[in-house]
């Protein structure tokens, strides 16, 4: 027969720690040994024979009864166990603690109808008449709440001519198992699951049919209820509202072993899953059971990769006589696997997290952040792959805890995405500012470039819709079903804002290029037009004496005000073409006024510069030297003169260096005739825009009179000469006067002469 387990086996557990092999477990596994101890290796156990994978797939079994019943040995013939039987010739307790086995029976072959249920795991607990524990009833009272805080059939092993002994140690058995029932359910009103109570009835020798054997057995059990003394609120308790009674014989092992097999064999088939069919009133027997004996009800619950963690917490309960609280106990063990299962899978998303944060990191780092190739649905994908995962394990555990932790577990996973995708839109939101600018950039170059007037407005337009697209599949990638946060609207709102801050900024760089352009051209006018008014000066009469101009010469008196007319006349076209354009790309009111503030600035630079370039020493002396000349040399009919001695020539030469020397206080300042004062600089300029940003101003040159903290008037901001320069002017003016007066004389006595 099957040799009894080995010491090591049997003993206590002196390898904790160390992971046993599968060879260690022919015998089962020793659950809880003599010594009260629970073994820590029963999820291995579990593992090995995959059990643990089950779910609720699996079915638990305890066989009761006094000692050497054959319970080891009935167990061993039905589930193809190797639970330590007693040798025929030594009567000694061989089954310590509590044993278990999954059941090995493989009868794959056999007829539906026939084949076990699946993962059934046997408990084969201590013999319990006391024999070898003395009177110790202490582990029989732990034993059967453990088994039924675990079990959901309870085989009662019972020798035929025990039935009806209602003093007999099988009963006080029983009535242990009761007591400890009602106290287990105390606390469990609510659930209540229900077990059953298998009696199998050995060495049945045919006399008396099982009827009245089942029918002495339930008259017994009535009356062992109604003795108990039973707790508070359960007074009125019945024996049905716990357990369900089924019951079975076999014939005597030895006497008739074919039939004993054959009998274990029809046994067998009853613990298959099945159903109640009807209910009676009374005690429910396997009259109402359909199919196998398994009834859902009697399930604990306990998903079976929580067996062995639920199991140990029941029995260390038991062993500290503490209450048995199944419930909370059952909570328990849903947030401690809960917890478990959610580290498993957590780091199956870390796998697929890590290296996509790493990245991130790394361009956070190097100052270049990365937008990360399918973040969204590599995110997605974990985040449904991690909560599906937890599910599948987690949610076989009690209700209320499994909801709590998944939420728990959603917002972990939730801050990891959240982080990420934040990343990610700063990463995007950053590549789609610069290449937005980029993009404007190289479009007005493009423009710049073809000549052709290229339209800034349309494509800041263009490019925008482009940038925004882009950032809006990004985010709309990002976004999780059903969860808010993955809303990324806000990000986009600050997103697009940034582009609008960027085209002002571009628009801004737009208008200072069309500033620019505009004040070239001020300026290739006014050098044109100015350089002809001071040409004008060169003739008394006209330029080179020509008729046009002799007819209405024009009078030096006004040289100002044609300058200022030509000058103001030029700026307004300048101003017409800026506003025609900047409008043309959306420009602000402010960004106009303060683009034809500048424009103004600028071009009274402008003129002030060329005025200074004619006024140059050289330029501004040969001017006076023409203008004397023609008006010396030349006679009203604008004929050259040919000096003869009787000629007034130095009442001619006094009067021309006189006419042309008043040339030169009016040179000296820019004066209207009219008002004979300075234009209205200050009021032509206009107020500085209300707009105007600081940098606006920077590389502008101050003003007299209209920059009035420089210091400088508009009196010298229109003085041309200073009264240096202008004495300086007058010497030299004469001493070319007197040359040419000289000339003339030399002229007019050669001439006699020849
Ligand atoms: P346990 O202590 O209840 O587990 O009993 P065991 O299975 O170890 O068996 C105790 C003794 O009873 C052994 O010597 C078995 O050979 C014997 N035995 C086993 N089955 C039967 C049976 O059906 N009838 C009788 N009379 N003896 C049996
Ligand atoms: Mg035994």
């Amino acid at each position: 027969h099957t040799a009894p387990p080995t010491m090591a086996m049997n003993g206590h557990f002196a390898s904790v720690g160390d992971a046993p092999t599968k060879e260690q477990y022919e015998h089962g596994i020793q659950v809880i040994d003599e010594e009260k101890v629970f073994n820590p290796h029963v999820n291995t156990y579990l593992q090995l024979t995959k059990v643990a994978q089950a779910g609720f797939d699996y079915h638990l079994i305890s066989v009761f009864g006094s000692q050497s019943t054959g319970k080891s040995t009935l167990l061993n013939h039905l589930f193809g166990t190797q639970f330590g039987v007693m040798s025929e010739n030594e009567r000694r307790q061989t089954t310590k603690g509590i044993w278990m086995s999954r059941n090995k029976r493989d009868d794959g072959k056999a007829p539906d109808a026939e084949r076990m249920a699946n993962n059934i795991l046997v408990m084969d607990v201590e013999g319990t008449d006391g024999r070898e524990r003395g009177e110790d009833q202490d582990f029989e009272r732990k034993s059967a709440l453990f088994a039924l805080a675990t079990s959901e059939v309870l085989i009662v092993n019972i020798w035929e001519h025990q039935v009806g002994l209602y003093q007999g140690a099988n009963m006080g058995l029983l009535k242990t198992v009761f007591e400890v029932n009602l106290q287990l359910f105390l606390k469990d009103k609510q659930s209540n699951p229900r077990s059953l109570l298998f009696f199998v009835i050995r060495d049945h020798i045919g006399n008396t049919p099982l009827v009245n054997l089942r029918n002495t057995l339930l008259a017994d059990l009535t009356n062992i209820w109604s003795s108990l003394s039973k707790p508070k609120g359960l007074e009125k308790s019945k024996i049905e509202d716990y357990f369900d009674f089924a019951f079975s014989t076999l014939p005597h092992k030895i006497l008739q072993p074919e039939k004993f097999v054959a009998e274990v064999e029809k046994l067998g088939t009853r613990f298959r899953r099945g159903q109640r069919a009807a209910r009676q009133h009374g005690l429910h027997t396997d009259h109402e059971l359909e199919g196998g004996i398994f009834l859902d009800e009697y399930h604990r619950r306990i998903p079976a990769d929580g067996f062995s963690k639920y199991a140990e917490d029941v029995w260390g309960s038991i062993v500290a006589n503490k209450d048995l609280d199944l419930p909370t106990q059952q909570e328990l063990l849903a947030q401690f696997r809960c917890d478990e299962i959610t580290r498993e899978v957590l780091e199956a998303f870390d796998v697929e997290i890590l290296p996509l944060e790493e990245k991130q990191a790394e361009g956070t780092r190097s100052g270049k952040p990365t937008v990360l190739a399918n973040l969204g649905s590599l995110g997605k994908g974990a985040r449904v792959k991690t909560v599906k995962a937890f599910e599948t394990e987690a949610s076989r555990y009690h209700k209320g805890v499994y909801v709590r932790k998944r939420v728990e577990l959603e917002s972990k996973i939730d801050v990891r995405l959240k982080a990420l995708y934040a990343g990610q839109l700063t990463a995007a939101h950053k590549a789609g500012v610069a290449s937005f600018s980029g993009s404007v950039a190289s479009a007005v170059k493009a423009g710049q470039k073809k000549g052709a007037s290229y339209e800034f407005a349309d494509i800041v337009e263009r490019e925008k819709a482009i940038a925004l697209k882009q950032f809006e599949t990004e985010a709309k990638s990002l976004a999780i079903e059903g969860v808010p946060w993955s809303n990324f609207k806000s990000q986009y709102n600050l997103y697009e804002k940034e582009l609008d801050e960027v085209s002002g900024r571009l628009r801004k760089e737009e208008m200072r290029r069309l500033a620019t352009r505009v004040e070239r051209w001020v300026r290739s006018r006014l050098g044109e037009s100015i350089g002809l008014e001071f040409n004008k000066l060169g003739s008394g009469r006209g330029a080179g004496g020509v008729p046009e101009d002799a007819v209405k010469p024009p009078t030096e008196k006004d040289l100002w005000d044609r300058i200022w007319n030509v000058f103001t006349s030029t700026v307004k076209e300048a101003e017409t073409r800026f506003v025609e354009r900047a409008k043309s790309f959306d420009a602000s009111q402010d960004e106009i006024d303060i683009g034809l503030w500048r424009l103004r600035r600028k071009s009274w630079g402008v003129l002030r510069a060329k005025v200074d370039e004619e006024v140059m020493e050289g330029n501004i002396l040969l001017k006076l030297r023409e203008n004397f000349e023609d008006k010396f040399r030349y006679d009203e009919a604008g004929v050259p003169r040919i000096w003869r001695p009787t000629d007034d020539i130095e009442g001619l030469y006094t009067k021309a260096k006189d006419s042309t020397l008043t040339l030169i206080p009016l040179l000296s300042r820019f004066r209207l005739a009219e008002t004979y004062g300075p234009p209205d600089l200050p009021d032509w300029i206009g107020v500085v825009p209300a707009s105007v940003d600081p940098k606006d101003e920077e590389d502008l040159t101050p003003i007299g009179g209209v920059d009035e903290e420089e210091g400088k008037s508009l009196e010298e901001e229109m003085t041309i000469l200073s009264e240096a320069k202008r004495q300086d002017l007058v010497v030299r003016f004469k001493k070319t006067a007197d040359g040419v007066y000289v000339e003339a004389k030399r002229s007019a006595i050669g001439g006699v002469a020849q």
